[in-house]
């Protein structure tokens, strides 16, 4: 009562969310918070000042969804384990959120501010390479949204993921400083810190109580510290948290070498222990076996584990029941030596008996699978694992010791399979397989989209599907309609919401289907299309600054923009551009739909033939956007340094969203739901979550090209020759030898023959073999844009149709079948 009269007479500074109190507090925060008078005040104080502003008004869900967490046991909480999280900017996002965008818009206009330019100052926390840790983000969203309790545990990197220029083409790595400024959205907090062990040795030890117990006598330990940051879910009221973790030494510094005179050694110890947490490997697919990211992997690990038993142990229950607090999820493997380190603090810290432990861990873990590139399952030499964890090492001998029994009790017959299912890998040199351990050690292992784990099954891990065939399951992906539609596009979010109101922002499944009945509508037709026109608009501004090329708002946007990986097939894009530019040469007069061709993406510093397709889209670009022949007709841009926050540009912008992975070979991708549900309308293979997105939009809104899975592998069984494809097809073999005689090396001639000696000679990913039928698919959809009714039609109809690409959907899965917790 007494709260709430106060609230009647004079609101909170803090939490007050009218236009005033807005203005108000963000003058508040102004001073106080960035010691500038609003005169003196630059673009980036005014960010800290509406940073804090919003960060007062989440603080009370933010301090309730820690206690809901660590006051009620009987719900259990889901720990989201993932080695990146790639949140994204978060002003925007948060306002959204709270519901306060407008309020604050206003606000700072009364001050003279553009919100949407503060909005854009944000640096953004680039803490993951790609789909994998935007994944967890938007899960977390998801989580928050529902109301379900969650910790989503990571690594807060100094240096996230690099960010990328182009100088004269090609790809420049630069050092990403996101923490040069404070970032207002962590609390450091200092009563959550935990040591972590690494190397040494082990030795048996009686306990008092006459068993035996090994002891682990590390070489050196370094304290986990946790940075929190808040997770809001739509609508203001839940909010989850985000722990990410910081190594530092355990003492800043060793004051009795200090004192002996080696000053040099002790801040040596310092640097050595927050080396750990310095840098997130840039590569997003194979695994790079590197004794530091095993080190950031279970610095993470052992911190966010001991946090999980510190929280279970204050709820006052025996450890036994771990399992009921925590649902534990691993993104993939590089958290899966959890299920290693839950033994050792079970048995070796907390003295349980190994069947038990080993109980409760299984009934604590599941693993979701990212990958069906088998270069890219992670797996760790066996004398790098001794170095850095050689109790974990004993342990994973010990459940596969157990393990390898139960096989060969179950299947005398094939006396190879303990061989196959074995964690560890016995060609020399020996490798622990950490699929293998996180598959073990869980109760439930999904892939990310029903082809992918259907492959999964099959192929990537079949012996052990085969083995826990109960254990398997799918898990579709799915992306956050707040930051991925109602954010990022806010002129087709108006559009929407005019028709169907604004529940689609937490029940999109069910609330944009109703959008398709308005398809042939004239009226929302034209509405629609001038979303798409404000958004190309805004692209083509960002392409001219940055950029300084002139696109053309009224031409077919294509884009691709994903990281650069040769399966995800850039350079099939390439060639079909070139061999649209020599039409266009050839023939002026052409009946030619306009087209901007837009690529982004990083390339691993260390991935040559990547850096080689950079290079080349720059080059053709150079080409094609200076010759006075095809000017207004075919433009080419390559958008440096693509992330989350440019994402929210291009994604919006697309009319065409190309996705032409080799079937068989992306696990899901995501960024063809964010194409999606911006109204793009996709041209691509049968493969990941493409296939259920054609299910869902229909057959006839959906451009289909290419090999299916199937077919892949018998081309690749019964030998696969790519030179072969040049023969009947005159277009790719001048294109392939344009490149390779230097039309788009400034007549050098060398240039790009790795790429092209590549691609005539091996060509893993059947770029030749599919170039015709993407020509051909290429040319239907330009012929459909051509018809702006039927396009817009199938537009409308696929952001209608992918409800279910909602991440939301995808956590109720998880909630559901896996987790078992309760969801609305
Ligand atoms: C969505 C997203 C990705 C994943 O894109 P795919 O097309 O699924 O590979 C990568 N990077 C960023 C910044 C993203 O937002």
């Amino acid at each position: 009562m007494a709260a709430k009269r106060r609230t009647a007479a004079s609101p909170d500074p803090r939490t007050d969310c009218s236009r005033e109190g807005l203005r108000k507090a963000v003058l508040d925060n102004l001073f106080y918070a960035t010691g500038h008078a609003q005169e003196n005040a630059a673009r980036g104080d005014w960010y800290t000042a509406v940073a804090y502003t919003v960060r007062d008004r989440m603080l009370k869900a933010w301090v309730q969804g820690i206690e809901r967490i660590a006051a009620d046991g009987d719900v259990r909480c889901v720990a989201y384990l993932s080695a990146e999280f790639l949140i994204g900017p978060q002003l925007g996002a948060n306002m959204l959120a709270l519901g306060i965008t407008e309020p604050m818009r206003e606000a700072l206009a009364s001050l003279g501010q553009d919100l949407d330019a503060i909005v854009f100052h944000e640096p953004e926390p680039g803490l993951g390479n790609g789909g994998l840790g935007r994944l967890a983000a938007c899960f977390m969203d998801s989580l928050a949204t529902l109301g379900v309790p969650a910790i989503g545990y990571g690594i807060r990197y100094e240096f996230g993921m690099f960010r990328q220029a182009i100088e004269d083409g090609a790809q420049v790595e630069l050092a990403d400083k996101w923490l040069r400024r404070p970032f207002p959205w962590e609390l450091p907090r200092g009563g959550q810190q935990y040591e972590v062990r690494l190397g040494g040795k082990t030795h048996m030890e009686t306990a008092p109580d006459g068993t035996l117990r090994v002891q682990w006598t590390p070489a050196k330990t370094v304290t986990a510290c946790a940075h929190d940051i808040p997770v809001v879910g739509h609508g203001g009221t839940h909010c989850n948290l985000l722990r990410l973790w910081r190594a530092e030494a355990v003492e800043a510094f060793d004051f009795s070498t200090f004192n002996a005179g080696e000053y040099f050694s002790s801040v040596h110890d310092k640097i050595f222990s927050e080396t750990i947490t310095k840098v997130l490997y840039p590569n997003d697919d194979p695994y790079q076996g590197k004794q530091l990211r095993l080190g950031q992997q279970y610095l993470f690990v052992s911190a966010s584990l001991q946090d999980m038993l510190h929280i279970h142990h204050s709820l006052g229950k025996p450890l036994e029941t771990f399992h009921t607090t925590f649902a534990i999820q691993l993104n993939d493997t590089h958290p899966a030596v959890a299920v290693a380190e839950l033994m050792r603090l079970l048995v070796d810290v907390h003295g349980m008996d190994w069947d038990t432990a080993w109980s409760v861990t299984t009934q604590t873990f599941a693993y979701t699978n990212h990958t069906l590139l088998p270069e890219a399952l992670e797996k760790w030499p066996l004398p790098l694992f001794a170095e850095v964890l050689p109790r974990h090492l004993e342990i994973v001998y010990e459940i596969n010791r157990r393990f390898l029994e139960s096989v060969t009790a179950a299947h005398p017959e094939d006396p190879d399979l303990a061989r196959r299912l074995s964690l560890i890998d016995e060609t020399s040199p020996r490798f622990v397989r950490m699929a293998h351990l996180a598959t073990v050690g869980s109760k439930a292992v999904n892939g990310v989209a029903a082809l992918h784990s259907e492959l999964l099954k099959r192929d990537v891990l079949g012996d052990l599907a085969a083995f826990f065939p109960e254990k398997f399951t799918n898990v579709t992906n799915g992306v956050t309609p707040r930051r991925w539609l109602a954010l990022c596009n806010p002129a087709l979010a108006a559009c929407i919401s005019n028709r169907i109101g604004t529940r689609w922002q937490d029940h999109f499944e069910e609330e944009i289907i109703r959008l398709e009945e308005f398809a042939d509508d004239p009226d929302f037709q034209a509405q629609w299309q001038a979303a798409k026109l404000t958004n190309k608009q805004r692209l083509t501004h960002l392409a001219k600054t940055i950029l300084r090329v002139e696109l053309d708002p009224a031409a077919l946007f294509d884009v691709q923009v994903k990281r650069i990986h040769e399966y995800k097939r850039q350079h099939l894009n390439v060639l079909r551009v070139i061999a649209l530019y020599n039409r266009l040469r050839r023939n002026p007069g052409m009946d030619f739909v306009p087209r901007a061709v837009i690529f982004g993406g990083k390339a691993a510093p260390a991935y040559y033939l990547a850096k080689q397709i950079i290079l080349l889209v720059n080059r053709v670009a150079e080409v094609v956007n200076t010759d006075p022949a095809v000017a207004g007709r075919l433009r080419v841009a390559f958008v440096p340094n693509f992330n989350v926050r440019s994402g929210q540009v291009i994604y919006p912008a697309a009319d065409l969203s190309q996705q032409i992975s080799l079937a068989g070979k992306e696990a899901s991708g995501t960024g063809n739901m964010k194409f999606g549900i911006n109204g793009a309308v996709t041209i691509g293979t049968l493969d990941g979550a493409n296939v259920e997105m054609r299910a869902c939009v229909g057959e006839e809104n959906f451009f289909l090209f290419g090999l299916t899975t199937d077919e892949v592998q018998a081309v690749q069984r019964a030998g696969y020759s790519p030179a072969a494809h040049l023969e009947g097809n005159p277009e790719l073999a001048e294109a392939l030898d344009q490149i390779r005689s230097g039309v788009f090396s400034r007549g050098d001639a060398g240039c790009f023959r790795p790429l092209v000696d590549n691609l005539l000679h091996r060509d893993e990913y059947l770029v030749l073999a599919d170039f015709a039928s993407y020509m051909d698919c290429q040319d239907r959809a330009a012929r459909t844009y051509a018809d702006p009714a039927a396009w817009t039609r199938m537009s409308i109809l696929n952001v209608a149709r992918l409800g279910m690409f909602s991440s939301d959907r995808s956590i109720r899965e998880y909630c559901r079948n896996i987790w078992n917790v309760p969801v609305e």
